[in-house]
């Protein structure tokens, strides 16, 4: 079962949106009024928003059996247009209220009702091998990918990360993710639905908001490395926020790498290490570091109970050795089924029944996952190496003249591929020869960028990845 917590519900807070409150006894009964109104749909969309109609319309539908399409509310009109082609919803179930785009004027509307009940047993549980969703990738590396994701990872994902992180229905969850991908939504939703402890959506990430949620009612915090970044500097910056955010019991950390100089300022502000874990939308949570293991900063930890990871060199050989680069692969009840429409890229994504997930790690002495990029954008190939751009970036953010930066690697006639630096300075633009010195000193020679460009930001997506592409990688 999906969502044990709603068939025998307590009064407890399951949602809340500000002053918008759902206890779990309220959302079972909004969630039978919810699958009412679908009149037999199979797949639904959801206009994402962050808001409390969100999570009961995914929670209704989850309950009917019916699977769901999460849309990101500010997706473009032609991405758009692709995900309806390519996911063909019957409806969509959107917030009173809420203006949709001309794209979706085509389907019937349902506004989701937060004050609707009805009562009586719940629908019966849905095949575990059926979708919950089609939840499409973040479009880092390439057009978005509809992931078919069955009941049967969710449940299966969400308790191995409660046993990672000792996660009990005494845990309430403070939240500032957007409802339209795995982690707020998956992890960050129907995690402390399935637990039974709460989620506070607190709206926009602002620190300190998030503190005094975490010096309240909050346990713990999810978060993109763009927010610890953010809360790292506002931490320094206030005692009071650091004091916040120390109270809380877990922090964690995913969708892109966590700068390990991030790691130790929060670390150094709050008493507090952050947990950081790994995951995919075609996996969910691959690995983790346990809430009570060695959060060593820059590693993601070990395999969740009932995930099998290997890495593989070049020729997809399995090997053993400790701090060699190799591709990650995955195995285990927390996969998909694949993707839609899209057999082709399923079945090259799948070797032997192992899942390719296209990053790039190496293994430490004790087992720990250290990722060092993506192999279609982080992995340099430079002079006879391989070299992971991550590890290069983290010796950089380390130089006090850098604030934020990305390494790509870009053709050169003599070493195959020269490494460049792109640089949002913390000030005076700091010269290459200073930087390439730097990494030099503390990684290797053949590690030093040959180029540097300096900008004002680095182009990122909505979950704050930055998007390497547009950097020409
Ligand atoms: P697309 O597949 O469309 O290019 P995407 O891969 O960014 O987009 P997601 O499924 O949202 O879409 O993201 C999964 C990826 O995020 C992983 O494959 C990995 O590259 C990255 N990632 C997630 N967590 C971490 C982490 N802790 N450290 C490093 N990378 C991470
Ligand atoms: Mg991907």
């Amino acid at each position: 079962m999906l969502l044990p917590t709603l068939s025998d519900p307590t009064t407890r807070e399951a949602v809340r949106f500000g002053d918008e409150v759902l206890t779990f006894s309220e959302l079972a009964d909004a969630a039978r009024a919810v699958v009412s109104r679908l009149g037999g749909a199979r797949r639904v969309a959801v206009w994402a928003t962050p808001s409390p109609h969100t999570c009961l319309a995914v929670v209704g539908a989850l309950v009917a059996g019916v699977t769901v399409v999460p849309l990101n509310p500010k997706v473009g009109e032609r991405e758009l247009a692709h995900i309806l082609a390519d996911s063909s919803p019957e409806l969509v179930l959107a917030a009173p209220g809420v203006d949709l785009p001309d794209g979706l004027a085509g389907l019937a509307r349902v506004d989701v009702d937060l004050a609707a009940r009805e009562s009586g047993p719940l629908p019966e549980e849905a095949d575990p091998e059926s979708p919950a969703f089609i939840v499409y990738t973040s479009g880092t590396t390439g057009p978005p990918k509809g992931v078919l994701m069955p009941r049967r990872a969710i449940a299966s994902n969400l308790d191995a990360l409660a046993d990672a992180w000792e996660w009990t229905a005494e845990d309430v969850l403070v939240h500032a993710l957007p409802l339209f991908h795995v982690h707020g939504l998956v992890v960050g939703v129907l995690g402390p639905l399935r637990r039974g402890g709460g989620v506070r959506h607190v709206g926009r990430f602002d620190s300190a908001v998030i503190a005094a949620e975490l010096a309240g009612p909050a346990t713990m915090m999810f978060g993109v490395p763009t927010m610890y970044h953010r809360l790292a500097a506002d931490c320094e910056a206030d005692p009071a926020v650091a004091a916040g955010v120390g109270r809380a019991r877990l922090l964690v950390s995913g969708s892109a790498a966590l700068p390990a100089s991030d790691h130790a300022r929060i670390t150094r502000a709050t008493g507090l290490a952050v947990v950081e874990r790994y995951g995919m939308t075609e996996t969910l949570m691959n690995t983790s570091v346990r809430a009570s293991g060695d959060r060593r900063p820059g590693t993601v930890g070990l395999p969740v109970d009932g995930v099998e990871l290997r890495l593989v060199d070049d020729d997809g050989v399995p090997f053993a050795e400790v701090e060699t680069v190799g591709e990650i692969e995955v195995r285990g009840p927390n996969l998909f089924l694949g993707y839609l429409n899209r057999p082709d890229a399923t079945a090259a994504a799948l070797h032997d029944g192992w899942f390719r997930t296209g990053d790039m790690a190496v293994r430490e002495a004790d087992g720990y996952v250290r990722i060092v990029g993506r192999r279609a954008t982080d992995l340099i190939k430079s002079g006879g190496y391989k070299i992971g751009a991550g590890e290069i970036e983290n010796a950089l953010l380390e130089h006090p003249g850098v604030a934020e930066v990305a390494v790509t690697g870009e053709p050169d006639d003599d070493l195959g591929e020269r490494i460049v630096a792109w640089v949002v300075p913390a000030g005076p633009p700091p010269a290459l020869e200073e930087l390439a010195d730097h990494v030099a000193r503390l990684l290797s020679p053949h590690k030093r960028p040959r180029v540097v460009r300096y900008l004002e930001s680095l182009p990122r997506n909505e979950m704050g990845k930055v998007t390497k592409r547009a950097l020409g990688a």
